[in-house]
C-alpha cells in the first residue's frame, strides 16, 4: 500500500502550496497527511493532527452531520463535494470554533481510496454578509418602515425608491409611481421646485436642501409637505441619486393659515384688520421709499351710524356694517388692503396711485358703492360715509403721521357737512387737534375756564349802527393757543360734551348781552346771536334751559336769537317745527343760519318760518365773482323778503360786497370789514354805536 510518506515530494509540496488547509484522510478517517495552512486555521501543529481522527476538528453541533455527508460521498466517491452555503465551522484546538466552507474529493492512489478534505476560512466574508444583513435590516427601519414619507429618485427625477408611508400620502401604489417623475402629482405651480432643488446640488457643494411643495393626492386633494433632501454621492462626489424625506404639513399649513387669518382680520366683516393694516402700510411705506411713487390712504367713517344702532338694536347694526364692507369690497382693488379700521370706520390702503386726483376718484367710488340703500331685515336702510383722504411720497416722514393725517382730512369732510370726502393738504394737522385727545381735553378746558364767547357785531346796512352781536365760542388752549370752533364743536358734538358747551355759550351769552343796555336814546338795545347744534336744538330740556337762563339775567326774550343750520332743522322736522313754536311763543327769535349750503326746500323755508334768514359767506364772497353767482344772491334776498324774512349776509369782508348787498336792501350784515368777533369788553364798547361806512 502507498503511504503519504511515499507520496513523492511534489505531491506534498504542492498540498503544501493549497491555500486552504487541508487533509489527507484514510477510509476510517484518519489524517495521514496535513498542510500548515490546516494546523494554522485549527491552532494544532501538523504533528498533533497526524495520525488524529477527523472528528477532533468537527465541532458537537455538526456531529451528526458528518455521517450524512459521509453517506453523500460514499454514493459517489468519485464527485467533489463543496459545502459553503451551511453554517459550517471547525473545532479549534483551543475549543473555539472557525466560521468555514469545507470540501471533500475522492484520490485513489493504486487502487487504494482516500480522501482529501479541505476547510477554506470564509470568517472573514461571513462577517461581510452579516454586515449586508444587518445594513438591509437597518434600511428597512430607516425607509420601508420609515413613518415619514420618503423616496429615492434619480438624476431625471424619477422616482427609484419609496415607502409605504409615500405611498399612502399620495394615494398611489408603488407601480404607480416607481419609474415616473413627480411631475404628474405635482401641484402645478411647484413643478419648477424641484428642479431648482436639483440645480443647486448639481453646482453647489450643500449636502441637503430643505423647501416645501405641493403634491396632488390620487384624489385631487393638495398635500402641502416639506421635503428634505439630500444626494447620495459616490467617493469621487458624483451625484448617484436623492434621498428625500417629507413631512405632510397639510394640516398644519391649514391650521397656522387660520390662526393667522383670524389674528389679522375681522370676525365680523372678513376684513383685514388693525395689526394686518398696520404691517401692509410700514411694507407700502418702505416700498414707496425705495421705488418712490405715491401711496393713498382713505379713512372713512360712517355718517350718524350710531342712530342705525340705538334705533334698530345692534343686530342691524351689525348686519349694516357687514353689508357696507361688502358694498366697498366690491369696489376695492385686489392689490390694495381694505381694514375694518374700529367701529364704523374702515381704512384703505392704494399702492401705485398717480396722485391726488386718482386718490379722490377712488374716494368717489367708495361713496358711489354706498348710494343705493341697503335692505336689511326688511328695513331700507340708507348709509352715507365721510372720507379722509391722504397722499404720500418718499418725502413724507412717518408712516403714523400718514393715519394721522387721514384722521384730520376727514373730520373736516364730517365738519363740511358729512357724506363727501375730503383731501388732506400739507400742514393741515397743525390747524386740527388730535381727536383722539381733544374731546378729554375738552372737558377739562370747561373746568379750567379754557372757554370763553367773543362776539361780532351785526351791523344794519343802511345806517351801519349795531344790532346784535353774534356769539362765536373760542377756546384758548394752553399750548395751542386759539382753537377755533370749526375744530373743536364736531368733536365735542359726538358725546354729551356739546350739551355743557351749548349750556355755557347761552349763560354767556345771556349774561353778556344783559350788560349791553343801550346806552344811547335812539338805538336800540342789541342783541345776541348764539348758536346751537343738533342735540342741543333737539334736546327735550332745551325750553327750560333758555328760560331760565333769560330769567336769571332779567333778559327780555326779544333780546335772544337762536341760530340752527339748515342741516339741524331739516333733522327731524316735526320736532324742529315744535321747537320754533315754543321758542317764539316765548319770545325768542330764530335765524336759519348757512343759508344756500344745504338742501332746504322752499316749501320748508316757508314752513320753518325762521325770523333771520343768514346768507352764508359763499354767497356774498363767491370765489369766482360771476354774473351767475351775483344772481343767486340777488334772488336769495328777494326770496326772503318775499317771505316776509329779515336777510342777514355772513362775511362780509370787502366795500363793494358791502354796497352790492345795500343795493338788494339785504337788511343786517356782519364780517370782517366791520370786525371779527371780539371779547366782552371790546363788544360793550361797540354797543351804541354805528361804523363809519
Ligand atoms: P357760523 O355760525 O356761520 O359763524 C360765522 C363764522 O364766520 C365765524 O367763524 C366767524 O368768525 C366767521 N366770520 C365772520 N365774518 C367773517 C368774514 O368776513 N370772513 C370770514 N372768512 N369769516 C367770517 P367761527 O367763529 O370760526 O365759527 C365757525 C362755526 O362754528 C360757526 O359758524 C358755528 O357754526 C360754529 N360755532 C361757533 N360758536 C359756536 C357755539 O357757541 N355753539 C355752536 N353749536 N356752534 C358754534
Ligand atoms: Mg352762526
Ligand atoms: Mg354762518
Amino acid at each position: 500500500m502507498t503511504t503519504p510518506d511515499d507520496l513523492s515530494i511534489s505531491w506534498q509540496s504542492l498540498l503544501e502550496a493549497l491555500p486552504d488547509g487541508t487533509a489527507l484522510i484514510d477510509v476510517r478517517g484518519v489524517m495521514h497527511y496535513v498542510n500548515s495552512e490546516l494546523a494554522f486555521l485549527t491552532g494544532y501543529t501538523r504533528d498533533e493532527l497526524i495520525g488524529e481522527n477527523v472528528q477532533i476538528l468537527i465541532p458537537p453541533k455538526l456531529k451528526s452531520m458528518e455521517g450524512e455527508a459521509r453517506r453523500q460521498y460514499s454514493l459517489d466517491p468519485t464527485s467533489r463535494l463543496i459545502w459553503n452555503d451551511r453554517d459550517l465551522t471547525v473545532l479549534c484546538k483551543d475549543g473555539s470554533e472557525r466560521s468555514v466552507d469545507f470540501a471533500l474529493s475522492a484520490l485513489t492512489l493504486d487502487g487504494v481510496h482516500w480522501t482529501v478534505g479541505s476547510i477554506r476560512d470564509n470568517s472573514v466574508q461571513h462577517a461581510a454578509e452579516q454586515a449586508r444583513i444587518e445594513a438591509e435590516q437597518h434600511f428597512r427601519l430607516a425607509f420601508e418602515d420609515n413613518m415619514a414619507p420618503m423616496v429615492f429618485t434619480d438624476l431625471e427625477d424619477r422616482i427609484i425608491a419609496a415607502n409605504d408611508a409615500f405611498c399612502a400620502m399620495m394615494g398611489r401604489t408603488r407601480s404607480e409611481l416607481i419609474g415616473f417623475d413627480s411631475k404628474p402629482f405635482t401641484y402645478p405651480d411647484d413643478v419648477g421646485i424641484t428642479e431648482a432643488s436639483h440645480e443647486r446640488f448639481l453646482h453647489d457643494e450643500i449636502r441637503q436642501v430643505r423647501y416645501v411643495k405641493r403634491y396632488l393626492h390620487k384624489d385631487g386633494r393638495m398635500i402641502v409637505v416639506e421635503v428634505s433632501k439630500s444626494p447620495a454621492r459616490d467617493k469621487t462626489g458624483k451625484t448617484l441619486y436623492f434621498i428625500i424625506s417629507e413631512r405632510d404639513i397639510t394640516e398644519e399649513r391649514m391650521l397656522t393659515a387660520q390662526l393667522s387669518h383670524q389674528a389679522l382680520h375681522d370676525p365680523l366683516t372678513g376684513l383685514a384688520n388693525r395689526a394686518l393694516l398696520d404691517d401692509r402700510l410700514a411694507q407700502a411705506h418702505s416700498r414707496i421709499l425705495r421705488q418712490g411713487g405715491n401711496g393713498a390712504l382713505l379713512l372713512l367713517d360712517l355718517d350718524d351710524f350710531k342712530g342705525v344702532n340705538d334705533t334698530y338694536g345692534h343686530l342691524v347694526g351689525d348686519q349694516l356694517l357687514s353689508a357696507v364692507a361688502h358694498r366697498l369690497e366690491g369696489v376695492a382693488r385686489d392689490t390694495d388692503t381694505l381694514c375694518r379700521f374700529g367701529g364704523d370706520e374702515f381704512l384703505y390702503l392704494a399702492e401705485g396711485v398717480g396722485g391726488t386726483d386718482e386718490a379722490q376718484l377712488i374716494a368717489q367710488r367708495f361713496l358711489r358703492s354706498l348710494d343705493e340703500p341697503f335692505l336689511i331685515g326688511g328695513l331700507s336702510l340708507e348709509q352715507r360715509a365721510s372720507l379722509g383722504v391722504v397722499v404720500w411720497d418718499a418725502h413724507d416722514a412717518e408712516v403714523s403721521d400718514v393715519v394721522r393725517d387721514a384722521d384730520v382730512a376727514l373730520y373736516e369732510a364730517k365738519r363740511l357737512g358729512k357724506g363727501r370726502h375730503f383731501l388732506y393738504v400739507s400742514g393741515m394737522h397743525h390747524n386740527v387737534v388730535n381727536r383722539f385727545s381733544l374731546v378729554q381735553e375738552l372737558r377739562q378746558a370747561v373746568a379750567a375756564n379754557e372757554l370763553a364767547m367773543h362776539y361780532q357785531p351785526i351791523l344794519r346796512l343802511s345806517t351801519n349802527e349795531v344790532v346784535g352781536f353774534e356769539a362765536l365760542m373760542r377756546w384758548h388752549h394752553s399750548e395751542r393757543g386759539w382753537v377755533p370752533p370749526g375744530v373743536f364743536i364736531p368733536f365735542a358734538e359726538q358725546s354729551d360734551l356739546i350739551l355743557d358747551l351749548g349750556a355755557f355759550a347761552l349763560h354767556e351769552s345771556i349774561r353778556a348781552a344783559s350788560e349791553w343796555g343801550g346806552s344811547k336814546e335812539l338805538l336800540a338795545e342789541p342783541y345776541v346771536s348764539v348758536n346751537l347744534s343738533a342735540r342741543q336744538f333737539h334736546d327735550p330740556g332745551l325750553l327750560a334751559l333758555v328760560r331760565s337762563e333769560l330769567d336769571a339775567c332779567s333778559l327780555p326774550a326779544d333780546r335772544l336769537i337762536i341760530e340752527i343750520t339748515e342741516g339741524v332743522a331739516l333733522m327731524e322736522v316735526a320736532d324742529t317745527l315744535k321747537t320754533i313754536e315754543q321758542l317764539t311763543n316765548l319770545g325768542v327769535g330764530v335765524a336759519l343760519d348757512d343759508f344756500g349750503t344745504g338742501f332746504s326746500s322752499l316749501s320748508y323755508l316757508a314752513l320753518l318760518n325762521p325770523m333771520i334768514i343768514k346768507i352764508d359767506q359763499s354767497f356774498v364772497r363767491p370765489v369766482t365773482a360771476s354774473i351767475h353767482s351775483d344772481r343767486l344772491l340777488e334772488a336769495i334776498v328777494s326770496l326772503g323778503h318775499n317771505l316776509g324774512m329779515t336777510m342777514l349776509a355772513e362775511g362780509i369782508e370787502t366795500r363793494a360786497q358791502l354796497e352790492r348787498l345795500r343795493d338788494l336792501h339785504c337788511s343786517l350784515g356782519q364780517g370782517f370789514l366791520f370786525s371779527p368777533a371780539v371779547p366782552f369788553d371790546e363788544a360793550l364798547s361797540m354797543v351804541g354805536t354805528s361804523f363809519d361806512f
